[in-house]
């Protein structure tokens, strides 16, 4: 291997912005030729005010600099340090443009950023911070915000990036170098350098060997597996000691609720019967449903649908419950993950941009490399096995299958398209995993898009209703159309053309009445630009009534004058999306009667996408503003971010489609979650499902754990009620109670919030004083994503998170990472939300209590989601406080506490609850 010169890099500065803000500590690494570490390290002095939040984020105080040198003094040696090495550094761009700015000219050196080889070799990793590829690596360098261990990190860092790199496959360093090859990047350089080595290295003969292991070792595992015979019996052994699955379970206790599972959803097989079972925390509700769903799919030759809520819970079904049951099951089954379409990469489309790739720009190429490696490690070409944010999502639908433009059977990778393997896969599987929303929109299209299949089983069902609501609702997009429009007008794109011109860019002299095509062109461009003037007009309109947000669109709407202002300008957007819609059919039908397919099948393939899509628009708009009937509800939503304005018809019920399309059309289906039931009760979602009552059974089966002894519930009665409180007010009030309690939570705490504003608005005010009392405070979107936060838990003991809608469910931190949940209001819904206004409405006409029959339900399922984030296994304790008195001063509050495994709770004013909470980690706690 070629030793390279390389100087690791690192700052720490009083901002982000170059132009701005000022280097306030500067670290660099390096190996003299004798192979001893150099070091540069330097405080600087700004010469403007250090920001307090710098010194809470590095401890670099202003006394420390004060007398330190200033970037003029030390000039010189840094550039004598830097030579003529090959820069490292992490997130190159940042570092790089203080030093420019700060010495006032480019550095000629090479880089190399360590965000990019990272990004480019882990393309699953949640997260590409210092900090936690670190600990990805295990790397034992802590990051500090301060710039010499950071370099230390860094540089460790970048030998462990080299050691994968060096274990691509030459094929895979071939192909992302000849995508990187034109650019004068360190990282093109070094690739490059990489790739000659590993050739002149290469042991051709190990790869055919581990593919042969592999073969064999499948192939052996297959064979020694039986058929099974169905008996519920022999499936009830399984999990008693010593069966296939207690047998496999370290420190496995059978447990009576899981086997009364079990035998529920084996008489719902048998019997043909629909089922709610709610099966509390610790149940093991997982191996519940699908060891009997697997015996059955496999004794009976039936197919079997498992659909999770989410896709992230479909893979963490496939990768943990079914690999585990593919080992220990005494049958052979096979289960797949199908998820819709457009998760997966269009090998056709991902051609075209590799032919392209040299149009496209440094961020551009270098994601298509790391799609180029990703595609070759995971195989599977399903974009969730890749960590794409912001713009890469977007390129990413570009190059993601869609079914008006697929070739299907006249595509040259047909053989090999994920999408279409998937859907294989899946039409040869015993049992497909899915997510609700496929689910749905499966049977919303007549079952076009799964096999055909009598059992389902629904997990997370109590999300079942509200993703129905989603699916059939119809939603027109202007920010959608805009993009439409853009894609059909583009004159320079990966392909350097959009659809129109693509056409222009076909048509030859030959094409017989090329005048009419180019008429038609014309036209459809003319109304294409007319759309796009329109809509800005209507982006105009908002802008003068910036207070439009969320509305229902009712009488009194229908008066105002902006409402009269946006129909007219829509009636005019709807005739030209018309207009177009004809044009672009015409064009459609000449082409496809009278040129060549072969040479036209592409664009007649996009002319008729956007044609479908200009039917549905026109539609939408039509229906949206002719609003009307009891049974859905017309609203509008604005996103600012986007410049988009939403129009959304809604129906108020889903119940009838649900009844319709799936309950009395399947022969057995289970619903389950751990949280069914309000007050002991399945009515809520019974009605809401639109279940067959006399179809149903319902069971619940309380949680295996001791929740009056495994945890302490708290109400705090002394706070104001959010209702009748200004929010001045309320905020002081529960800021005070907070800080107070989180004291003694201490860390691992996790505070529930129901709006992000008053979730930011906490963290401004609580961040200092619990800093000063060594507690690390994080927030949803301030600064983590959930995944990274919930990360900051397991591995940080003084780490306090605030969490809003997201973090009411699906959070699983067992043992100690978790000991304290703060919940801070009750989780209901506005009121004034379009939907819930118009759920509550249409109850009230039906005579019944919109309240109680639609807000509390709902409010009580979240509740208990939050709740049961703190107990996980039956080793698990904590603490849980509430701080709305809502549940003890209203009369529904029993609703809430009367739903929770744990009956015993206590509730007195903020001192109480600190008091209380202090004993109970002092007796109780560890
Ligand atoms: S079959 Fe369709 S989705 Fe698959 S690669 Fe070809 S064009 Fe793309």
């Amino acid at each position: 291997m070629v030793q390279f010169n390389w100087v690791f890099l690192d700052l720490e500065t009083t901002g982000l912005q170059p132009e701005r803000d000022k280097i306030i500590e500067i670290a660099a690494l390096s190996m003299d030729e004798n192979g001893e570490k150099q070091i540069f390290h330097h405080l600087l002095n700004p010469e403007v005010p250090l920001p307090p939040h710098i010194t809470r984020l590095t401890g670099i105080t202003g006394e420390m600099i004060r007398t330190a040198p200033t970037m003029a003094d030390i000039k010189k040696d840094l550039l004598e340090f830097l030579g003529q090495k090959v820069i490292v550094a992490h997130n190159a761009a940042f570092d790089l443009g203080f030093l420019e700015k700060a010495l006032g000219f480019p550095l000629p050196n090479l880089y190399i950023d360590t965000v990019e080889l990272a990004k480019l070799l882990l393309p699953h990793t949640p997260s590409y911070s210092l900090r936690n590829l670190v600990r990805t690596y295990q790397l034992n360098q802590e990051p500090a915000h301060r710039a010499l261990p950071d370099t230390r990190a860094l540089e460790k860092l970048f030998y462990a990036l080299t050691d994968t790199l060096k274990k691509l496959p030459i094929y895979a360093l071939q192909e992302i170098c000849s995508f990187l090859q034109d650019n004068p990047q360190g990282l093109s350089w070094y690739l490059q350098e990489i790739l000659k080595d590993q050739i002149r290295h290469y042991d051709f003969t190990q790869q055919l060997e581990t593919a042969c292991v592999e073969e064999n070792e499948k192939s052996s595992t297959a064979k020694n597996k039986r058929a099974f015979q169905w008996s519920v019996k022999a499936l009830e052994e399984m999990f008693l000691p010593g069966g296939y699955i207690a047998g496999q379970l370290l420190n496995y206790q059978t447990r009576t609720p899981q086997i009364q599972m079990l035998k529920a959803v084996a008489k719902v097989l048998e019997q043909e019967r629909h089922l709610l079972v709610e099966a509390g925390t610790g149940v093991g509700k997982s191996l519940a449903y699908l060891v009997p769903a697997l015996a059955w799919a496999v004794s009976q030759g039936e197919k079997i649908v498992v659909a999770t809520h989410t896709i992230a819970l479909q893979e963490q079904l496939a990768r943990g419950e079914i690999k585990f049951l593919e080992k220990v099951l005494p049958f052979h089954f096979s289960a797949a993950v199908l998820k819709g379409r457009n998760n997966y990469l269009c090998l056709h489309k991902w051609r075209e941009f590799k032919e392209a790739v040299h149009g496209l720009s440094w961020p551009e190429k270098l994601l298509m490399s790391r799609i180029s490696l990703w595609l070759r490690e995971n195989g599977t070409g399903d974009r969730d096995s890749i960590n794409l944010r912001g713009w890469e999502k977007e390129f990413f639908q570009q190059v993601s299958s869609v079914k008006d433009i697929c070739l299907g059977s006249n595509c040259p990778f047909i053989g090999e398209c994920f999408y279409q393997r998937a859907k294989q896969k899946a039409l040869e599987a015993d049992l497909i995993i899915v997510n609700h929303s496929l689910l749905l929109s499966d049977l919303k299209l007549g079952e076009a898009l799964l096999p055909k299949y009598q059992y389902l089983v629904v997990d997370e069902a109590h999300h079942l209703e509200e993703e129905a609501t989603k699916q059939f609702t119809e939603t027109f997009s202007l920010y959608a159309l805009q993009k439409r429009i853009g894609a059909l007008l583009k004159k320079d794109n990966y392909r350097k053309f959009g659809l129109f011109s693509f056409i222009q860019s076909l048509l030859t002299k030959e094409v017989q009445d090329l005048g009419h095509i180019q008429n038609r062109l014309a036209d459809a461009q003319h109304l294409a630009e007319n759309i796009n003037m329109q809509i800005h007009d209507i982006l105009c309109v908002l802008e003068e009534n910036p207070s439009l947000e969320l509305s229902r669109v009712q009488e009194g709407v229908k008066h105002a004058a902006w409402w009269e202002t946006l129909n007219i300008l829509f009636a005019n957007l709807r005739s030209n999306i018309v207009g177009l819609l004809r044009e672009l059919q015409s064009l459609y039908d000449y082409i496809a009667a009278e040129l060549d397919y072969a040479t036209w099948e592409i664009p007649l393939r996009h002319l008729k996408a956007h044609i479908n899509e200009s039917v549905v628009e026109a539609q939408v708009i039509e229906n949206f503003f002719a609003a009307g009937g009891e049974e859905k509800v017309y609203w509008f939503e604005r996103d600012n971010a986007l410049k988009d304005l939403r129009l959304h018809i809604t129906p108020i019920k889903v119940a009838q489609q649900l009844y319709d399309h799936l309950f009395i059309s399947k022969t057995g289906t289970v619903l389950t979650s751990a949280t069914l039931t309000v007050d002991g009760s399945f009515a809520f979602l019974i009605e809401q499902l639109g279940l067959p009552e006399e179809l149903v059974d319902t069971l619940q089966i309380p949680s295996p754990f001791y929740y009056d002894e495994q945890s302490l519930l708290l109400v705090d009665s002394s706070l104001p009620d959010p209702g009748k409180t200004s929010e001045e007010l309320y905020s002081l009030a529960i800021q005070e109670a907070l800080l107070k309690i989180l004291l003694v939570t201490g860390g691992r705490t996790l505070v529930l919030f129901t709006s992000y504003k008053q979730l930011r608005l906490m963290f401004d005010v609580l961040h200092d004083p619990l800093q000063q009392a060594g507690l690390e405070l994080f927030a949803d979107g301030i600064n983590g994503s959930r995944s990274l936060l919930v990360e900051e838990l397991k591995v940080n003991p003084q780490a306090v998170v605030f969490g809003a809608n997201a973090f009411w469910e699906g959070i699983d931190l067992p043992g100690a990472a978790l000991t304290s949940v703060i919940m801070v209001k009750l989780p209901f819904a506005p009121p004034n939300l379009p939907l819930v206004e118009a759920r509550v409405e249409a109850l009230t006409h039906e005579g019944k209590d919109g309240f109680y029959g639609y807000s509390l339900p709902q409010a009580v399922l979240r509740f208990r989601q939050g709740y049961g984030r703190l107990i996980r296994t039956v080793e698990d304790w904590g603490v849980i406080v509430v701080l709305d008195n809502r549940i003890v001063k209203k009369r529904y509050g029993k609703k809430f506490i009367n739903s929770l495994p744990q009956q015993k709770y206590y509730a007195g004013d903020t001192g109480f609850v600190v008091e209380q909470v202090r004993k109970w980690f002092k007796t109780s706690g560890g």
